[in-house]
């Protein structure tokens, strides 16, 4: 069966200027980029999107989206952006060029895997530089876990170090951050007696010194997904307004209407739990019009995070298997089969595009 609605629309050419806008501008100043898939689903289309535009590698934290990558033609090496399970350390060496790492044990395992494939294996060092996800939190165990790297695991080549920001402590990328990278990578250095090929300041917060030119000269790779496939984290979210070189509607998603009905807002009878488990509260503005769509929790995680293009339509929650609109202020007149179609953010566009009951349409590609 070939599903016409929902369906997430993707424009590869918006998807193409970002890239090139990003990677241009990281390129003059002296970094690579590693293009990250994983936000969407590492849809091949994307993902040969940032290969053409001179992306220094394509990463994900997932290795079976690098293993659909690679089986559709695309030419790696890949970075596993997710410290590896000593489960999975198999693959990682099997299909996976560099991986993110911060535990010892997990490099020994690499090594141990490497020889018993003949393969070698490119490893960049994570430090925790406050953010407190992944990463060495004292220097000293990074630096000994880096010359053991370099003096004892021939299997493995250290590449280089590098950090995360702005995931789970939501900590902001700045230059002393970048600087405190650098000196910390400027000790290894004095340990092993090399330079390190690779300084990899973060993901697409830390573009922000590259737009404001602020980036420390030593940090040479950056991990971008959402600045280039959606764009709107530092426009919207950071409020960075000269960023207007980079398409915030590269994707939209759009669902069919399934029923309208004139309904009370308040519900009617006792009210317990809703489908999730949840106690939501509701306020009673009387009758009002109300469409159904025919997309969910399902589709595209929180329901809530879908933001309406028509003016007067709002979202007012929804199930596994439906979405529910307020419509009583929407100046179209909405009939049955209508489309209704949001714009995207970063959750949205994770669980959409990895949806089975969500089609993928591309436009301009
Ligand atoms: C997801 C991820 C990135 C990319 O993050 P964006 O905010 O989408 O640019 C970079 N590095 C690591 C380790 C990641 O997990």
């Amino acid at each position: 069966m070939k599903r016409t609605f929902p369906c997430i629309e993707i424009d590869l050419q918006k998807i193409r200027d970002n890239a090139a806008q990003v990677i241009q501008r990281c390129s003059a100043t002296g970094i690579q980029v590693c293009g990250v898939v994983k936000g969407c689903n590492a849809l091949p289309e994307g993902a040969s999107v940032y290969r053409s535009s001179g992306a220094a590698q394509l990463g994900s934290s997932r290795i079976e989206q690098i293993i659909r990558c690679r089986d559709s033609g695309i030419s790696g090496p890949y970075l596993l952006l997710r410290i590896p399970m000593l489960s999975e350390i198999a693959d990682v060496v099997r299909w996976c060029d560099i991986s993110l790492n911060s535990e010892v044990t997990v490099l020994d395992a690499l090594e141990a895997e490497c020889k018993r494939q003949g393969k070698t294996h490119q490893v960049i060092i994570m430090a925790d530089l406050g953010d407190l996800r992944e990463g060495f939190w004292n220097h000293e165990e990074l630096i000994a876990a880096c010359c053991h790297v370099e003096q004892t695991l021939s299997h493995l080549h250290l590449l280089g170090i590098g950090v995360n920001l702005g995931c789970y402590g939501s900590i902001q990328p700045t230059p002393d951050k970048m600087q405190e990278l650098v000196d910390l990578a400027e000790e290894v250095e004095a340990c092993i007696g090399r330079r390190l090929e690779i300084i990899s300041g973060g993901a697409t917060s830390s573009y922000t010194l590259v737009h404001w030119g602020t980036m420390p000269p030593r940090i040479n790779h950056l991990r971008i997904g959402e600045g280039v496939l959606l764009a709107k984290d530092l426009q919207v979210d950071w409020g960075i307004h000269d960023m207007d070189y980079l398409h915030m509607d590269t994707m939209r998603i759009r669902a069919e209407v399934i029923e309208i009905k004139d309904k009370p807002s308040y519900p009617v009878g006792e009210i317990a739990i809703d489908a999730f488990g949840r106690r939501p509260t509701y306020t009673d503005r009387g009758i009002r019009r109300r469409a159904l769509l025919g997309i969910g929790r399902a589709d595209v995680g929180d329901v809530e995070r879908l933001i309406p293009k028509d003016e007067g339509i709002e979202v007012l929650g929804g199930a596994s298997d439906h979405c529910i609109l307020d419509i009583e202020d929407c100046r179209r007149d909405l009939k049955i089969g209508d489309i209704v179609d949001f714009s995207v953010t970063y959750s949205t566009m994770l669980y959409a595009t990895a949806s089975d009951g969500i089609a993928v349409h591309f436009i301009n590609s």
